[in-house]
């Protein structure tokens, strides 16, 4: 007989690794199925800024509130997870400066960091002056900046595995190179998955499998339509520091990481599933970088890659119980910011799982038609 478990997971990314390790510390017992290896995928692609406000627009509303709410957890997380995992997942809270490359760009942001503040958040207006006195490695040329303090960073893949391996720690069992085939259905009712090493049995599937969730899910009217959105990214070493915060500007961001390496994304591809990096996905990158901070050029070269951001047709995250099958849940579809709202995702999940209450907002599983969201 199979062995059952509460909850079985599909999918370790850092999404399926945090829902993994929220029930493994509330007691549950979880099992994690991984087609590839723990974070082989997006968030391992990850630049791993946690980029509330800096990566959120006007109209995101309630995105926004879940953003904050999973930024704020992030410092007792980073002490939690080096505790059971060992693993520090790098956690730098030096703002990130959403930088003016021209008048346009000063006036759009002058307003947006007023927007801002009218909603209660830090947001300083940094003149260039200043900014070359705070971050000397910037370009002179720039019109200014504007500061977010409490925007931050994380390493992505090490995050990842926190989680994972964290879950472990606290009783959960993971199988990497478990392709996950099916669900297993009676009636309407989800009791576990179908694997290529057989079948296992849960009350409750989580599908988190980022940018190939719907291959599990299928295409519903009441499930958010996914697709892929390609990034491309690089990275490269200094042997001096050059920048403090993360810069981001409408080309590029550049993320200082430890031990002076530098990760600088992302290009936007939509709706393929083809994972080379490209020269011409790159060039524009390293051009958009180098005006930046010029001394970019003289940087040594690292590597680059690709990852798949998981996005929803309504451009927000498919979160909550499934609206037809009992006993299923999805967690797919954080795009740009799936690292950020990790913790949340875990959080929520597991409340759902439980029974407890979730704001409302937050769950976006329901009926719907594209972007009149029913939130
Ligand atoms: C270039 C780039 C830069 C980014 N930068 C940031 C950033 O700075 N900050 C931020 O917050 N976010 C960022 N993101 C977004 C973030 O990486 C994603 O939102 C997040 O990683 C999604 O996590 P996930 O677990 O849903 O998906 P994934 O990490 O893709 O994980 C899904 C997992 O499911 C597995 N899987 C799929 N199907 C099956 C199956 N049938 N059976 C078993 N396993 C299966 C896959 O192998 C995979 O490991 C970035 C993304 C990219 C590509």
């Amino acid at each position: 007989m199979n062995k059952h478990y509460e909850t079985i997971v599909v999918g370790a990314g850092v999404i399926g690794s945090s829902i993994a390790y929220h029930l493994a510390k509330r007691g549950h017992s979880v099992l994690l199925l991984e087609r590839g290896t723990i974070a082989c995928k997006a968030s391992s692609a990850a630049a791993g800024m946690l980029g509330a406000q800096s990566e959120l627009k006007e109209g995101d509303d309630s995105l926004f509130q879940l953003a904050k709410a999973s930024r704020a957890m992030f410092p007792a997380l980073s002490q939690e997870l080096k505790q059971y995992s060992g693993i520090d997942i790098g956690l730098q809270q030096k703002g990130i400066y959403k930088i003016a490359a021209n008048e346009g760009e000063r006036e759009e942001l002058l307003a947006y960091g007023e927007a801002q503040r009218n909603l209660g958040e830090e947001a300083r207006w940094i003149e260039p002056e200043e900014l070359q006195r705070k971050e000397p490695a910037v370009s002179s040329q720039l019109s200014g900046a504007l500061f977010l303090p409490n925007d931050g960073q994380v390493s992505a893949p090490d995050l990842s595995k926190a989680f994972a391996l964290s879950a472990v720690e606290l009783g959960a069992e993971i199988f990497e190179y478990t392709d996950v085939r099916g669900l297993i259905k009676e009636g309407q009712q989800v009791t576990g998955v179908k694997t290529n090493r057989g079948d296992f049995d849960a009350d409750h599937v989580v599908v988190a499998c980022g940018a190939w969730s719907e291959d599990l899910l299928g295409k519903q009217d009441s499930v958010l339509d996914m697709y892929p959105v390609k990034g491309e990214c690089f990275s490269v070493k200094t042997r001096r520091r050059l920048i403090q915060g993360t810069l981001f500007s409408k080309g590029c961001y550049i993320v200082p990481k430890a031990g002076g390496r530098l990760v600088i994304g992302a290009t936007e591809k939509p709706g393929t599933f083809e994972e080379t990096v490209t020269v011409g996905g790159l060039f524009p990158l390293i051009k958009e970088a180098t005006q930046i901070v010029p001394e970019l050029a003289l940087a040594e070269w690292e590597t680059a890659w690709t990852g798949l951001r998981p996005q929803t047709e309504a451009a927000i995250p498919c979160l909550g119980p499934h609206p037809e099958y009992s006993g299923l849940f999805i967690a797919s579809g954080h795009y740009r910011n799936g690292i950020l709202l990790s913790p949340i995702t875990g959080k929520v999940i597991a409340d759902l799982i439980e029974g407890k209450q979730v704001p409302h907002e937050w769950i976006t599983t329901g009926n719907f038609s594209h972007r009149g969201v029913n939130l």
